[in-house]
């Protein structure tokens, strides 16, 4: 084992490796606050790569409804209750969200999956996990919409209560795909190292001509993003669609393009990027880019279940309405800011939000061109302005993709047209 820094739980931890970055990160951040569920990117990813025999129960991205949802089902439920069995009472956070990079949203003081992992697994393994049964991998979008009501119980509405902060009849969808981590358990419970994380934009792939199907990936990987085909015998996982991000989808024009499933996303809740990272793995200073913006400045988007301690890439902004004790175990101590500047947006803010699914190129950089005052309101006691401001997203090569502004323009159809009404 060798000891690294996990900026995401604000300290050293133990990996089966010695550290090593790649010079850009695959990177994404969900809006969850705008899905609604309609599986478009589930099919995008699907009928683009997972559409042959033995990949049937193949989902690379998918969503589940949660609290219930999840595929394989209980899967965040199952590898927390075996973390709390390997060290009870201890999976707490302490210090508060700072401005330190190195540590900004605490420190979590409990056992990652790496250090608990010769607790109640073998002396062999290298990470705590387990293997999901047949079943929990039969049902993909099992308890879709399927709310926790009155008194915690599912499906039993409570009739009072939809204010926000918190709504007491609640579920939220949650978009996942691999999460392309920093400290992928994946790879570091290979035994024929036929995992590799690419250095020039830090893709998690596996390499089918070296794996022999132990399954070590499957039982290894928290979020079970890896996923075992029985005909081939090999495993099998979400390739971000390398591709389209290497600038060759013949669409491309050859600069980098985000994946299917971010492409296909009608909710516009998906934005994927690839951020610059330092040697010491902490995200280089960016200021412009608006995934670095959105995690590093905002602080609006926030990791999914840091605590495993993988240093997943794939970055969420909290649903607004669910209880806050719930989104702290998924997101970690940085949801009630993440919240409170995403319901009361700032100027920049309102700015990068639009510039969600305007274009499948993926945007380096954006800039602001400052507009006039349209709206001014009390939202809940506080004062909300609104500036009609231009946001331009630029490309890898630094020419402009497009440009949006705050407020939608309205187009007028001119009558003459046959369809018009
Ligand atoms: S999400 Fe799972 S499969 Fe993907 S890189 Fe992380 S550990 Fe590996
Ligand atoms: S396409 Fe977008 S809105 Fe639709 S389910 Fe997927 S993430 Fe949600």
């Amino acid at each position: 084992m060798s000891k690294v820094h996990n900026w995401q739980i604000g300290r050293e931890m133990n990996f089966p490796y010695p550290q090593a970055f790649p010079r850009r990160q695959f990177a994404f951040v969900f809006n969850i606050n705008r899905c609604i569920a309609c599986q478009s990117c589930t099919m995008a990813c699907k009928s683009t790569w997972t559409f042959s025999k033995g990949q049937e129960h193949m989902w690379w991205a998918n969503v589940e409804t949660k609290p219930y949802g999840g595929y394989p089902q209980f899967w965040d439920a199952k590898i927390l209750d075996l973390l709390e069995k390997a060290s009870p009472g201890n999976q707490q956070w302490s210090g508060k969200p700072s401005g330190d990079k190195k540590n900004p949203y605490g420190r979590f003081d409990g056992k990652t999956i790496f250090e608990a992992q010769n607790m109640l697994t073998p002396d062999s393994a290298r990470v705590l996990g387990y293997l999901p049964t047949d079943e929990e991998w039969n049902s993909p979008n099992i308890f879709e919409d399927n709310p926790v009501g009155k008194k915690g119980v599912r499906n039993e509405l409570d009739k009072e209560g939809t204010a926000l902060p918190e709504h007491k009849t609640w579920f939220f969808y949650l978009a996942r795909i691999c999460n392309h981590c920093s400290y992928p358990a994946c790879l570091a419970a290979c035994p024929r190292k036929a995992i590799y994380k690419r250095p020039e934009d830090g893709i998690v792939l596996i390499d089918q001509s070296q794996c022999r199907g132990y399954r070590k990936c499957v039982e290894a990987c928290p979020y079970k993003k890896t996923m075992y085909r029985g005909n081939t015998r090999v495993s099998e996982k979400c390739v971000a669609c390398y591709p389209r991000v290497e600038g060759k989808d013949p669409e491309s024009d050859g600069q980098p393009m985000e994946t299917r499933c971010m492409a296909a996303c009608i909710g516009k809740m998906r934005m994927q990027g690839l951020v610059k990272m330092n040697t010491d793995g902490t995200w280089a200073e960016d200021r412009y880019n608006p995934l670095y913006y959105m995690v590093h400045v905002a602080k609006v988007a926030l990791p999914l279940y840091p605590q495993f301690g993988t240093e997943p890439n794939g970055y969420y902004i909290p649903p607004r309405w669910v209880p806050r004790d719930y989104l702290k175990q998924m997101f970690g101590p940085g949801v009630d800011d993440a919240i409170e500047r995403y319901s009361y947006p700032d100027r920049e803010l309102l700015a990068v939000l639009q510039l969600f699914r305007r274009s499948n190129r993926i945007i380096f950089r954006y800039e602001i061109k400052e507009g006039p005052k349209v709206y001014e309101a009390t939202l809940r006691g506080r004062k909300v302005t609104m500036y009609n401001d231009t946001v331009i997203a630029y490309g890898e090569n630094g020419k402009e993709i497009f440009r949006t502004q705050i407020e939608e323009p309205v187009h007028v159809r001119p009558a003459k047209h046959a369809n018009s009404i």
